[in-house]
């Protein structure tokens, strides 16, 4: 947190990921950060009036460093959860997202929901919702990998039998990298939200639910969210 004389524009540090399509991650042809994460926080820091330093890494290092007040933000859609609540103060939920399950075109009659799962080994990315839901209701062996794209790598090459995953994340790289050989199976597993994460009491809070509101009104938000989703 950055002390600051009055009028002077502080500076406040933002954790992110860099893996997690199409909410943060490289542009390969730019080689720079982007995604409807970065756009969202870059608009609600100049709405609100502050600057911000974006600082990249995996994201069960966000999970655990937001606590810690290391940094005074986290953004990397990251679900509103009881039990992250514990240690982390949430903005307001900004994205509707839940859990879906995804297999190799082709093995979706072998698995055509999570009822089959038990037994196969099914990817996902450390310190996820994924992971938990997967432990807690499941008995399948459990590959979790720091970044999600080994997961779907490793689905991708046969290695694992499913993966299972945010599903704006598993949509939009099965559109993309994923080539239209990854595709998804079953419903929506689990309703989720996203929320900016803050240390506990953080006073930053209120004045960035505060910004989400105005650009929720001015229609900033819905041109962003279009942006990256379509609509
Ligand atoms: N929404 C999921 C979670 O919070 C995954 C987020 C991510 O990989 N960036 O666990």
């Amino acid at each position: 947190e950055s002390a600051t004389e009055d009028g002077e524009r502080p500076t406040y540090s933002v954790a992110t990921d860099n893996n997690y399509v199409p909410f943060e991650f490289i542009d390969q042809e730019t080689d720079e950060l982007v995604g409807f994460d970065i756009d969202l926080i870059n608009a609600i820091a100049e709405e609100a009036g502050f600057d911000i330093e974006i600082e990249q890494m995996e994201f069960s290092g966000i999970v655990s460093a937001i606590p810690s007040g290391r940094f005074d933000i986290g953004i990397a859609g990251m679900t509103i959860t009881e039990e992250r609540k514990e240690n982390i103060d949430f903005s307001q939920p900004y994205y509707d997202a839940g859990l879906i399950l995804a297999v190799l075109e082709g093995s979706e009659e072998e698995i055509s929901s999570i009822d089959d799962v038990d037994g196969k080994t099914v990817a996902t990315r450390v310190g996820s919702t994924s992971e938990a839901y997967l432990e807690e209701n499941t008995d399948a062996n459990i590959e979790a990998f720091p970044e999600i794209t080994e997961a779907y790598q490793s689905v991708l090459t046969g290695r694992a039998d499913a993966v299972l995953y945010d599903k704006p994340n598993v949509e939009y790289y099965a559109e993309t990298e994923g080539g239209g050989e990854l595709v998804t199976v079953g419903d929506l597993l689990q309703g989720e939200q996203y929320g900016i994460a803050f240390p506990k009491g953080s006073e930053l809070r209120d004045e960035v639910d505060e910004a989400m509101d105005n650009l929720k009104e001015s229609g900033e938000f819905d041109e962003i969210y279009n942006k990256w989703f379509g609509g």
